[in-house]
């Protein structure tokens, strides 16, 4: 350190604080220590007081926190009130290190990262100076504990025996700490890495305000741990921070610079004619088709109005789609390539990696010191105010279904389990894929019964895309030309940057690869999508208003006689004006109008015809969807139940199995239907088996 002299850096504190602190210090005495325990200093005030002395803070932060909190001690105060154990935490550094670029240079600085909380402890007391009474003499002797093991006395101070010693609690000195786990936020992160992270220990006043999905901003002292035990210690160590002050930012996209000249070059774009098909054409190029699934996924990133009741109750903007389909139909590429262009996403597989899956966990494990309860966040929390790309869906781990329903529908999740109770925010869209129960669509069966996720979650969703992949000459060829002239791109394009020397021209090669270029730059886009999302709030037009009821009565009104399905629910309704909204933030325009709503009717209806038509009737039900049942199908399972209730009266062992798929056959129901109904029956307690293969109704 330049200045040798202590007291002359306490004195430079005592003077920063009567120059720049006088009214926050004043507060302080106020407050303390129930309501304030901490002065907050501004490096940036030090640094205009004494560009020295903020050098000096940033190189050695914990020797000069003890003189800060020395001058705060020594400080002429207003009132009668003795700050004996109030902290000193200076934040707001010039700028903050990316915790990937974290190196040994950093180790002792103090430094300030930014990102997501992926992880919390609960807060715990630890202990920090240990009262070991003697238990022959009565002595107490004072051990101050660090972090690590817990220090026991040589000896007593009193008679100088080595113990028997046991710890008095109410002479011991203890702290509040936690310890939470900051990763890289999902917007500062490019093209699908792995996200890094920092642990960081934090006590007392600081404790207890952030939990697992807070964007915060972190200032403390980096500190290295060395890997190993006790006995088997390495050369290698491991970083952590020792946090100084932690801020939650509730911004949204907090990095994403939109200058004049994008937001000039923006509008521009907005109010082209064919906008809509260029933001088609700027989603997953190297895939072919799907133009109403990109047009959807369009419609996702821009999201419907997040709308606030007068009543306190909120309406979700945030759309929810699901693509299920056949295996290698582009599925997962196009997913994986929401990345290029959200401005906030996470891509993950439902399978997941981490222990708080999709959702939320509260965990046991070695986080924190031993073996304590951790509150962990999963994907849609990490996606939060963004959106989740999920891929394989239908893999996903038990906990994390039931979970999902509130996590869809009210966007947060909780978490009650060990003694932590927990709500955390998860605003996202969710981008989902799933493949069908048996791999692969069986054209024969209703689509419905072959997803493999419960009806209650199903009906979160938005919108639900089927993709078959049936052969079909003119579309295989088409789908043919464009992968191999995707393909055909990228060889010349490798050529040319491999081998240095081409024999095809510039113009060759460029021609070919506009073919398969974006429409927008993703870079663009991303700018697009955000600049919409902060500054867009549409309100629904009387044309489009009209549209849309015209819509869902109509259909309404084909369920309207007892016998016919319900059609379709309210709960579509509410997707519809979340996409329609979308559609017209789409053009920045303030207006929904009717174009917006025919736009999205047209996509509704089209998603609707491929999994809400009961294959036996031809006709629109919801509750396919929504119940996981067709009315023709409760209608069959109510004959069923009738024809074993007949024939359990014919035999003295209830009705035999064959007999009833029989008699079922002959009223035009097929076995392998028959049989299904039955198992279902069965599993819902409606009938059992009193002899293997009988059938009793209950
Ligand atoms: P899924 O997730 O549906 O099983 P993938 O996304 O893994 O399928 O796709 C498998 C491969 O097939 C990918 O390399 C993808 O590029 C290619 N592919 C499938 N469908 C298309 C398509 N419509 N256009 C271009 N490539 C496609
Ligand atoms: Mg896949």
């Amino acid at each position: 350190m330049a200045r040798a002299e202590n007291t002359e850096l306490i004195d430079s504190f005592e003077e920063l604080y009567r120059d720049y602190y006088r009214n926050e210090i004043g507060e302080l005495a106020q407050k303390y220590p129930t309501e304030q325990k901490s002065l907050y200093l501004d490096w940036q005030d030090i640094y205009r007081f004494d560009p020295d002395l903020a050098d000096d803070v940033q190189n050695h932060p914990e020797e000069l926190r003890d003189y800060a909190e020395e001058a705060l001690r020594l400080y002429d105060l207003p009132v009668d009130v003795k700050l004996g154990q109030a902290h000193v935490r200076v934040r707001n550094l010039p700028e903050t290190t990316d915790i990937r670029e974290i190196r040994a240079d950093h180790r002792g600085q103090l430094i300030s990262v930014q990102g997501i909380v992926r992880k919390a402890t609960d807060v715990k007391p630890k202990i920090t100076q240990a009262a070991f009474e003697c238990q022959r003499c009565g002595t107490l002797t004072r051990i101050p504990q660090q972090s690590g093991d817990f220090q026991e006395p040589h000896e007593c101070q009193g008679c100088e025996r080595q113990g028997p010693f046991r710890v008095n609690f109410d002479q011991s000195e203890f702290i509040d700490a936690q310890k939470i786990r900051v990763q890289e936020s999902p917007e500062g992160l490019r093209g699908g890495e792995t996200p890094q992270n920092i642990d960081v220990n934090i006590e007392d006043d600081i404790t207890g305000n952030v939990t697992a999905g807070d964007h915060v901003r972190v200032d403390g002292v980096l500190k290295l741990d060395q890997q190993g035990s006790d006995q088997d210690q390495s050369p290698m160590f491991d970083v952590y921070m020792d946090g100084f002050s932690v801020e939650i930012e509730d911004e949204q996209f907090e990095e994403m610079d939109i200058t004049e000249e994008d937001k000039t070059e923006i509008i521009e774009l907005s109010s082209e004619d064919g906008i809509y098909e260029k933001m088609v054409g700027a989603i997953a190029p190297s895939i072919y088709g799907y133009d109403r699934e990109k047009l959807s996924m369009i419609l996702q990133l821009f999201s419907g109005v997040t709308k606030h009741l007068p009543d306190e109750s909120r309406i979700r903007g945030d759309l929810h789609m699901l693509l299920i389909g056949d295996p290698g139909t582009g599925k997962s590429q196009m997913l994986s390539y929401i990345q290029n262009i959200a401005p906030r996403s996470v891509y993950t597989s439902g399978k997941g990696s981490s222990s708080a899956g999709l959702t939320a966990a509260a965990v046991r494990d070695d986080f924190g010191d031993g073996q304590q309860w951790t509150l962990e966040a999963g994907a849609l929390v990490l996606a939060d105010q963004g959106i989740a790309a999920v891929d394989e869906l239908d893999k996903m781990a038990a906990d994390d279904r039931s979970a999902m329903h509130q996590a869809l529908e009210q966007q947060e999740i909780s978490v009650s389990k060990a003694g932590i109770n927990a709500t955390l925010k998860s605003r996202c869209s969710l981008l989902g894929a799933a493949n069908p129960k048996y791999g692969r669509f069986d054209q024969y069966e209703p689509i419905s019964e072959q997803i493999d996720l419960e009806p209650a979650l199903i009906s979160r969703f938005d919108l639900i895309f089927t993709v078959t992949d049936q052969p079909n000459e003119a579309e295989d060829r088409n789908l043919a030309d464009h992968i191999l002239r995707t393909n055909y791109a990228g060889e010349l394009h490798t050529h040319r940057v491999e081998s240095g020397t081409s024999n095809f021209s510039d113009e060759e090669v460029e021609n070919v690869t506009d073919d398969v270029a974006p429409t927008i730059e993703p870079e663009l886009l991303r700018k697009y999508i955000a600049h919409a999302k902060r500054s867009c709030y549409p309100t629904m037009t009387e044309e489009a208003r009209q549209e849309i009821e015209d819509f869902y009565v109509d259909l309404r009104t084909q369920g309207a006689d007892e016998e016919a399905a319900v059609p379709v629910t309210a709960r579509k309704l509410e997707a519809i004006v979340r996409l329609a909204e979308a559609s017209a933030r789409v053009r920045l325009s303030d207006k929904v109008t009717s174009e917006d709503a025919s736009r999205v009717i047209d996509i509704v209806r089209s998603c609707m015809e491929d999994v809400g038509v009961d294959p036996e009737t031809g006709e629109l039900d919801a509750d396919m969807i929504e119940a996981g049942t067709t009315k023709s199908q409760r209608d069959r399972i109510k004959n069923l139940k009738t024809l074993i209730q007949e024939l359990e009266d014919e035999y003295d062992d209830g009705a035999p199995v064959d007999v009833v798929v029989e008699r079922a056959e002959e009223v035009g129901m097929d076995q392998s239907k028959a049989e299904h109904e039955i198992e279902q029956l069965k599993q819902k307690g409606e009938v059992y088996e009193p002899r293997t293969d009988h059938l009793r109704t209950t």
